[in-house]
């Protein structure tokens, strides 16, 4: 089997906002830590922004660019539950909306797009095609998500793993649009799911480990969440306990963890593998 490569992704973003309403205490606590440990590792992340978090702390998104890590948009707010819910004209305006707010803080428009809750449809392609935007990383293979028992709000259980030119009428299936989708990696251990700080929180360092090294993939595209790397259970202390339990301060583990697969695996950026599946693609 070829060597793995590792990408780290996280999703700038408020504290979750399926049940808080507006905090941002892992932009303001989680981030900085995360960048001190990335930087002690030389480990090069994607950082995909909301609007309108840049709006809010400045400060930190030019820290994150500041120290070379790439940068892409995830949406003008995250009070959105899914994209694919919304016109095509309303997601045109939002995307328009957070790449001027991005632009504005950082001086450079984002060129990567993770649509919040991988809520992309196919006018979320065309979209992007518009906006300039070549990369899309919000498809989750194996993941299905139904509203009431049978209308579907999302189904990705057949889309590819590796990365592919999405389709202009159904973003799970390849076609020919001028977007490279690269997946977001499912957790072979928990089907439907991500791996990244929540899980890792969650479940602990074996089975983080576990999962990564049973990824039958040329890459595994790990998901972080700023709100997973603080104690967000101790501010808010109705959130459900697999919130809690999934949201810790834990950067000692953390920091033994990716150390740990610097030793065994590459890191990259979703550049690095958009350049090389445009280099073969005809
Ligand atoms: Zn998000």
């Amino acid at each position: 089997m070829p060597e793995k490569r590792i990408v780290l992704s996280v999703d700038v973003e408020r504290d979750i906002s399926k049940y808080i309403d507006e905090s941002y205490i892992g932009v303001k606590e989680g981030i900085p830590q995360l960048l001190e440990i990335l930087a002690d590792l030389k480990i090069r992340s994607n950082f995909f922004l909301t609007g309108n978090v840049c709006r809010k702390h400045p400060a930190i998104m030019k820290e994150i660019l500041g120290q070379g890590h790439n940068i892409g948009c995830h949406g003008s707010e995250h009070k959105v539950q899914y994209y694919s819910s919304k016109t095509r004209e309303w997601q045109e305006e939002n995307i328009s909306k957070a790449k001027k707010q991005i632009s504005t803080v950082l001086g450079k428009a984002p060129k990567a797009f993770r649509a919040p809750n991988f809520s992309v449809n196919s006018d979320t392609i065309r979209v992007l095609e518009s906006q300039d935007i070549r990369l899309d990383s919000s498809i989750l293979p194996g993941r299905v998500v139904k509203k009431w028992r049978l209308m579907k709000l999302l189904d990705f259980r057949e889309a590819p793993r590796e990365p592919y030119r999405p389709s202009r009428e159904d973003p799970t299936k390849p076609g020919d649009s001028n977007v490279v989708e690269i997946p977001v990696t499912e957790n072979p251990l928990h089907p439907g799911i991500p791996i990244g700080s929540g899980t890792l929180n969650y479940f602990g360092k074996e089975e983080f480990l576990d999962a990564i090294r049973e990824v039958r993939q040329s890459y595994v595209v790990l998901l972080f969440h700023p709100w997973e790397l603080v104690d967000l259970g101790r501010h808010f202390p109705d959130l459900p306990d697999w919130v809690s339990k999934a949201c810790k301060s834990n950067f000692r583990t953390l920091g033994i963890c990716l150390e740990e697969l610097l030793s065994n695996y590459q890191y990259c950026v979703l550049e690095d593998i958009q350049e090389e599946f445009l280099a073969t693609d005809k």
